[in-house]
């Protein structure tokens, strides 16, 4: 689909790589509904885009976004899912210096859960239920995976949900394929955002050293293969990994 044909959503553009899409999206011409829990970051898009909180994790909140959109944008028929988080940890672990014995949280397990597939699955199935009463003409949707997807050491909840995203990319294009709606999905490495500025600079170090490329991936690396499943309407089903060429250990 053309740019300039979407009325798209946009989940988490409040900061990081969902911002840098709201923004080149609406740059190119589309009319954009962006959401976030943090609605101070949404005020630093363009005047352009319509913005409003959104925590995915609601149900309620998604099905009265998706409809504030189709109102605000005069119909809906595209959307990015890409609003998530991290909660790293080990499942069981030893610590080198106490000895102590821990785990990883059932708090931290659901918690990823619940933003990064319950909170996809929620916005998902409202846009399609949308795209049924409105009868669209065509539609896209396309999931922010990981290439955590293929497994990640201290990572198990966020690599479920990765996972998931990919496989579940490929059910909602065939359940989705008569109402005309693709579904694809990228899936990034390491990406500068605020989600990875965060991380200890030696773990980091030692993670862009294996990338092939030599940097660190940036949102605009991302950006280039959101708007090539977004544009390219013979991309279905798919998830595209851009990595720089690095692998997961
Ligand atoms: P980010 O900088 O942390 O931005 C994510 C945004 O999502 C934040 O504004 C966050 O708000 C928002 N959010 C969190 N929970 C939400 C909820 N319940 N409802 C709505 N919005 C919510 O992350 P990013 O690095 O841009 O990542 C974007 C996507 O790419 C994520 O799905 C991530 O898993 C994926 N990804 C990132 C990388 C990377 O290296 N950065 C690599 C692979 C995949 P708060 O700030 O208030 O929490």
């Amino acid at each position: 689909m053309q740019l300039d044909q979407l009325k798209i959503i946009v989940t988490g553009a409040g900061r990081g790589m969902g911002a840098h899409f709201a923004t080149q999206l609406a740059n190119a011409g589309a009319k954009v509904a962006a959401g976030d829990v943090d609605v101070e970051g949404l005020e630093s898009l363009p005047a352009t885009v319509a913005k409003r909180k959104l925590d995915v994790t609601d149900e309620t909140d998604c099905d009265a976004f998706v409809q504030w959109a189709q109102d605000e944008l005069g119909g809906v028929n595209g959307l990015i899912n890409n609003a998530g988080i991290i909660r790293d940890g080990l499942l069981a672990k030893r610590s080198r210096k106490t000895g102590e014995l821990s785990t990883m949280s059932t708090e931290a397990w659901n918690s990823v859960l619940a933003v990064n597939l319950t909170g996809a699955m929620f916005m998902t199935r409202a846009f399609a239920l949308n795209a049924l009463q409105t009868e669209i003409a065509s539609g896209v949707v396309v999931n922010i995976s990981s290439i955590s997807r293929h497994g990640s050491r201290g990572q198990s909840n966020y690599v479920a949900t990765k996972a998931a995203l990919a496989a579940n990319t490929v059910t909602w294009s065939r359940e989705f394929a008569p109402m005309r709606v693709r579904v694809g999905a990228v899936a990034p490495g390491m990406i500068e955002t605020p989600m990875t500025q965060g991380m200890n600079q030696k773990a980091r170090d030692t993670l862009v050293a294996g990338i092939p490329v030599g940097r660190i991936g940036t949102p605009q690396d991302i950006w280039c293969a959101v708007r090539f499943v977004l544009e390219c309407e013979y991309f279905n089903g798919r998830t595209i990994d851009v990595d720089g060429g690095a692998s997961m250990g």
